[in-house]
């Protein structure tokens, strides 16, 4: 028999790996009722606006472009960093939208195996790529999980290539890293306000770049490529609608209070998994403040991982196997990939699983979700 009787189950079942989170209706209503009588309900109007205002100083970023998506998001970065058609490297381990946006613009992604301990881009795997393939043009990291990349190697690398770094920053809302928001960093960096993520617009996304002329040329592309009767480029729709634009006023006032919550239930985790042996945690570089929107868990194999995920699924709780399979191993995606160097990557997928986290979850569930872990390893 299971050690775990049903009949205890709580009614905040299902237990999903994130619930998101949303303002009080009475809060939202009054932009709804400015957008019924102003009729302005896309198109860079006022909301949209103000919240690529509010996002530039939440973000310390000058230039911030509100988008439809994350995805979009990244497919005009890669369009305006003058990326479409060429190789560019990236990691395998990401979710699958950085790979789509690539061959989405034409892209051929060259996977670079992943560090083990931040499981983003490997720094020496991707010095030795650049070094043996001169056609690689540019550098797209993710800082999974909201760990961060080493900026500061990758950003040496793209110099000595000149060549330019996009981050999608995707999980990456609000984390610091030596004392700067993460989205300084690289000569882009995007993030995704889907409603799954930290901070949402129910969909929704950003571009952060450093220069008046890109966020010019990115807005252009956002927009259809045209200003009024004037054609400049080819773009495409990416605009954030004013209905979607107020829940990202709204939720802008709610994300720090909701990092703290993610980062209590991080630490609640920590206090019955760390030290555990067969229960591996990816690890933060030293200097960053992190945002709690993810716990992943690195379990001894996939074995393991699936008696994990059935043994919760019988509790109606159910973490999910974020990400797997590794990109490398996408039936269409792998062009520019030779099977022996994302080793790391594709070993790491097999067997991590994200527990779930949100603003709300409680001690009693981590501790359930714990237990289980603790009896299935
Ligand atoms: C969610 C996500 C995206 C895509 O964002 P959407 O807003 O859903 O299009 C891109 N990259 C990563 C790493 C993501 O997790």
């Amino acid at each position: 028999m299971s050690p775990f009787n049903k009949k205890e189950l709580k009614c905040n079942r299902p237990l999903n790996v994130t619930k998101t989170s949303l303002p009080s209706l009475d809060k939202y209503i009054p932009y709804l009722e400015q957008i019924f009588s102003t009729r302005r309900l896309t198109n860079s109007g006022v909301f949209s606006l103000e919240l690529e205002q509010k996002l530039a100083s939440f973000l310390s970023a000058e230039n911030v472009s509100v988008t439809n998506n994350g995805t979009l998001a990244l497919m005009i970065a890669i369009q305006q960093a003058g990326l479409s058609g060429k190789k560019v490297a990236t990691t395998p381990f990401t979710y699958v939208a950085t790979i789509s946006a690539l061959l989405w613009q034409a892209c051929t992604p060259v996977f670079v195996d992943i560090d083990p301990q931040t499981l983003c881009i490997s720094p020496a795997a991707l010095e030795e790529c650049l070094r043996n393939d001169p056609e690689i043009a540019g550098v797209l990291p993710v800082h999974v999980y909201g760990i961060p990349c080493d900026v500061f190697q990758i950003s040496k690398l793209c110099a000595h290539y000149s060549i330019p770094c996009i981050y999608d920053a995707a999980h990456a809302f609000g984390v610091k890293f030596n004392g700067r928001s993460i989205f300084e960093y690289g000569d882009y960096a995007i993030g995704s306000f889907h409603a799954t993520k930290l901070f949402h617009c129910v969909e929704g996304g950003c571009i952060v770049t450093h220069s008046a002329g890109d966020k010019h040329g990115i807005e252009l592309l956002r927009a259809f490529g045209h200003i009024g009767d004037e054609h400049f480029c080819l773009g495409i729709n990416a605009k954030l609608s004013e209905v979607h634009a107020a829940m990202g006023l709204c939720m802008l006032t709610l994300v720090e209070e909701s990092i703290t919550k993610h980062l209590a239930a991080c630490t609640a985790y920590d206090a019955r998994l760390l030290g555990v042996s067969g229960v591996g945690r990816p690890e933060h570089p030293g200097g960053t403040t992190a945002n709690g929107a993810y716990y992943p868990v690195i379990l001894p194999d996939e074995a393991a991982l699936l008696r994990v995920m059935a043994t919760l699924a019988e509790r109606d709780i159910y973490a999910r196997r974020y990400f797997y399979p590794a990109c490398s191993k996408l039936p269409y995606a792998q062009k520019a990939w030779s099977p022996a160097t994302c080793f790391v990557a594709e070993d790491i997928a097999s067997r991590v699983l994200c527990l779930p986290i949100s603003s709300e979850i409680g001690q009693d569930d981590i501790n359930e979700i714990c237990n289980v872990i603790l009896s299935c390893i």
